[in-house]
């Protein structure tokens, strides 16, 4: 049983530590208005008291005030009662106020009254009154006052001696009764009022919990998509992977075709064929690999001192074949003295043969000329071609993953529009930068710099 219970509890927990809205929701729902019904009461305990406090002193000072004069006047009935409607038309909370004699067995005769009614020969007296006169006989200096509840409503009451001017003897009493009935009924309205906010706001943060945990609905799912995204990658880089062995032996196959002497020259073409497609399937490969490298941070970079001016002739050389099946102009310009770079070989490499294959790709009349500079200690290598050119608004998504421009002239250009992205990448990695100019139909200008350090 214990087991189960521990069990129970480290589920329990688990699942909390697991679902912090779940300790929100808590903290929102009920601690926080739990909080507010405790403040709210604190508070109303502390106005009941101060109220009290102004309630007996008022009573006092009244009973005290009355007391002066009505020593002397205890034997004109007429006059006292006028002094006390006076004073209930000022206090419309007073209920009751009498003047009474001095105890005259079990009763006490009432003198003046604020209700007619009262003046009788003798008034028997509750508990009450009995208790707060027993007290008031005892210490004639002072007012005794409680509180008290007759149906539901409350009261206080205070009973004060009048003693005699000359003698300082208790020939009476005053007792006072004032409803608290108002002040009661606006602390309740108020209180009412505010118990009415509080639900109308527990309610409002109910609603938006229900929203929150759709959001997190969303959240979750958000995550999931991420962890399938990030599935799809692995899978497409390790299936690219497994690419590479059959493609290179296809290419290895297709070229011992080739080199064999019986083989007709019809069959030749298609073997080519075989080679040309496995080639741009292992290039296809290569840029999935190095899109992987790249998301993943794991692109690597051997720093070496390499010479431009030997590089860009060599990737021009490797190209030109392209360029003369296409009946371009391929060339390539230096300035005097070209800095050596510090940088990737390889990559430098893949970055202008991009380019420079981008060029020929996309020109189908007159040429592409490379052109090397030096600018503030950066090398700035600009390719011109004379091609299709890109429009201002192509321009801006060029450098997006996959992104191609659709045109009558690229239609039958085969592609995947990674190149760009991989080459704007491994620049950015080596803290240079690449920029395009380019009017749609005249041809177009990229500008790669790259830092001499
Ligand atoms: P791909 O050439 O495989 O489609 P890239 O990322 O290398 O992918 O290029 C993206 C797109 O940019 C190309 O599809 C093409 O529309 C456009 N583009 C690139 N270079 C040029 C160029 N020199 N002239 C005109 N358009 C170009």
């Amino acid at each position: 049983m214990t087991e189960r219970l521990k069990k129970f509890f480290v589920h329990g927990f688990n699942f909390v530590r697991n679902n912090p809205q779940i300790i929100y929701t808590f903290f929102l729902v009920i601690v926080i208005p739990l909080a507010f019904v405790f403040t709210s009461e604190q508070f109303l305990k502390i106005t009941r008291e101060n109220q009290n406090k102004l309630e007996r002193n008022r009573i006092s000072i009244l009973e005290e005030t009355f007391a002066l004069f009505a020593g002397d006047h205890m034997r004109d009935p007429a006059y006292l009662r006028e002094r006390i409607v006076a004073l209930g038309k000022n206090n419309e909370t007073m209920r009751n106020f009498q003047v009474l004699g001095p105890r005259f067995g079990e009763t006490y005769p009432v003198v003046a009254s604020l209700n007619s009614g009262d003046l009788d020969t003798g008034s028997e007296v509750d508990n009450l009154s009995t208790f707060l006169l027993g007290s008031a006989s005892g210490n004639p200096r002072e007012t005794y006052a409680t509180s008290y509840f007759i149906e539901g409503e409350r009261y206080w009451r205070g009973v004060r001696a009048i003693t005699a001017t000359s003698s300082s003897e208790t020939i009476g009493y005053i007792v006072v009764d004032l409803s608290m009935s108002q002040a009661d009924a606006v602390m309740r309205k108020n209180m009412r009022n505010a118990y009415g906010l509080l639900g109308i706001i527990i309610l409002l943060i109910i609603v938006m919990l229900a929203r929150q945990a759709r959001i997190i609905d969303y959240a979750t799912l958000y995550q999931r998509l991420k962890e399938v995204d990030q599935m799809k990658d692995d899978f497409v880089s390790m299936a690219a992977h497994e690419l590479r062995t059959p493609l290179a032996a296809i290419r290895g196959y297709a070229n011992l075709l080739q080199g064999m002497k019986d083989i007709p020259q019809t069959h030749k073409r298609d073997i080519e064929m075989i080679d040309a497609s496995a080639r741009d399937l292992a290039f296809l490969v290569d840029d999935i690999l190095d899109v992987a490298r790249i998301q993943e941070g794991r692109m690597s970079f051997t720093r070496t001192e390499i010479d431009v001016r030997a590089l860009l002739s060599s990737v021009v050389l490797t190209l030109q074949n392209v360029a003369q099946s296409k009946g371009l102009a391929l060339r390539v310009e230096f300035s005097d003295a070209i800095p050596l770079l510090t940088t990737d070989e390889k990559r430098t490499k893949q970055i202008f043969t991009n380019i420079i294959g981008n060029a020929l790709k996309y020109t189908f009349a007159g040429e592409v000329v490379v052109r090397a500079d030096v600018k503030q200690n950066h090398v700035v290598v600009r390719v011109s071609d004379t091609g299709i050119g890109i429009s201002a608004e192509d321009q801006k998504n060029l450098f997006q993953k996959f992104y191609r421009v659709k045109s009558k002239e690229t239609e039958d250009v085969r592609g995947t529009g990674l190149g760009l992205w991989i080459t704007h990448q491994i620049v950015k990695e080596m803290g240079g930068s690449i920029s395009i100019e380019s009017i749609k139909g005249k041809g177009t200008d990229f500008i790669i710099t790259l830092p001499v350090v």
